[in-house]
């Protein structure tokens, strides 16, 4: 493994820290995700973790305990 060359981010072309590589910064990670998925740079809209309460399933607690 030649660890020579190639060290910057290919986004903007800076220093690329480990903890992101091969990118400088969460930015360029993000940037790069997103125009690897859409083709654009425009940002995906964050999804909702779930159909939360959308369907019969939502848990009620019952009020048992005051009679
Ligand atoms: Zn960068």
């Amino acid at each position: 493994m030649a660890t020579t060359g190639n060290k910057t981010c290919p986004i903007c072309g800076n220093a690329r820290l480990d903890r992101f590589r091969p990118f400088c910064s969460k930015r360029c990670a993000d940037l790069d995700l997103a125009r690897w998925l859409g083709g654009t740079y425009s940002l995906p809209a964050e999804e909702p973790p779930d159909d939360f309460g959308a369907e019969g399933e939502f848990y009620v607690p019952e009020p048992d305990n005051d009679r």
